[in-house]
């Protein structure tokens, strides 16, 4: 199965997109990760789209298809695909068509995270990650187990990470741009009847089981 999550920045896409790696085996394909990989790495896109990603402005979609069409070369077609924060704009769904259709994939289905705007900032603020394997926390909503001192729950790591634009102006600019141009994309899958509506501002565990529920009511198509 290939999905897509979609959602506003903070809605919980990475979140529920590495549990569904762990107990699935699937693949997350996340632009952000990939620029930021690549920031760091300080390529030429990286040093091209550093700025961009800072202000909270979308990286132009030449630059993200061609990421995620490279990504895609090297993945067996019995890998299921979840697609994370990629496509955010109608030309980047039609090059998503073309790219999967060349691999002789399609998308199976579109998994809308709802959240309130108001719980967002919030939500962003108080990210960080695990600066060793990724894994995500929430100093409000998901702390490690262990707090003092604080130590990743999956590797041990006493390191952790906050996004350079995980603040409140890069925040709002990134949520003008969701409503702007990537909510006008639903409509596209919309009409193919593509898409399924979780609720994102339930409880972490609460919002899988609802997407456990799209999968299996869709997987075996
Ligand atoms: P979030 O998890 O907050 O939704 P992402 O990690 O997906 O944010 O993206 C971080 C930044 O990377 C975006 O604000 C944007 O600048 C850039 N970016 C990521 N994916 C895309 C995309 N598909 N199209 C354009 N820009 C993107
Ligand atoms: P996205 O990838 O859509 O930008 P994340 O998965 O990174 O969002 O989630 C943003 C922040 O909110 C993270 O710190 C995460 O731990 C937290 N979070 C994710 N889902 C929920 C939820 N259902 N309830 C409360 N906090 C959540
Ligand atoms: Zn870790």
């Amino acid at each position: 199965m290939n999905i897509i999550l979609l959602g506003p920045p903070g809605a919980g896409k990475g979140t529920q997109a590495a549990r569904l790696v762990e107990r699935h085996g699937m693949r997350q394909l996340s632009t952000g990760d990939m620029l930021r990989a690549a920031v760091k790495a300080e390529t030429p896109t990286g040093l091209k789209v550093k700025a961009i990603m800072d202000a909270g402005e979308l990286v132009s979609d030449e630059i993200v298809s061609a990421l995620i069409s490279d990504e895609l070369v090297a993945l067996p077609q019995t890998v299921g695909l979840i697609f994370d924060g990629y496509p955010r704009t109608q030309a980047q769904a039609q090059q998503l068509d073309q790219i999967l259709a060349q691999h002789r994939r399609k998308i199976d289905r579109v998994i809308e995270l709802a959240v309130d705007e108001d719980a967002l900032v919030e939500r962003i603020t108080g990210r960080f990650t695990c600066a060793h394997c990724g894994a995500g926390y929430h100093e409000k909503f998901k702390l490690p187990r262990n707090t003092d001192p604080m130590k990743c729950d999956h590797c041990g790591s006493l390191d952790f990470n906050r996004r350079d634009d995980d603040n409140e102006e890069s925040v709002r600019t990134r949520m003008a741009e969701y409503r702007a141009k990537t909510a006008p994309i639903l409509p596209f899958y919309e009409a193919r009847e593509l898409v399924s509506r979780v609720d994102g501002m339930a409880d972490m565990d609460e919002v899988t089981e609802e997407i456990e529920q799209v999968l299996r009511q869709y997987g075996a198509e």
